[in-house]
């Protein structure tokens, strides 16, 4: 049985028009293989490639390049 080497992540991202996501991010680190991260956008459209969020597109006003991740304190 293999173990689970990748490592589940979830940041929250918010629209500048108010419209909210979440981005869920399974990575491997596993440290004698190669890397890889795997991104799944929830609630906004587009495609997400090393956390970059200028091809995320929102559903609600249309507009792409205008998500951004949700700080938490
Ligand atoms: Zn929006």
């Amino acid at each position: 049985m293999e173990a689970d080497v990748a490592t589940h992540s979830r940041d929250d991202l918010k629209c500048q028009c108010g419209h909210t996501g979440v981005l869920r991010t399974s990575e491997n680190d596993q440290p004698y293989s190669a890397s890889w991260v795997s991104h799944k956008l929830e609630g906004f459209l587009g495609e997400v490639s090393n956390w970059q969020l200028d091809q995320v597109k929102c559903p609600e006003c249309k507009q792409v390049g205008k998500v951004e991740y949700v700080k938490r304190p």
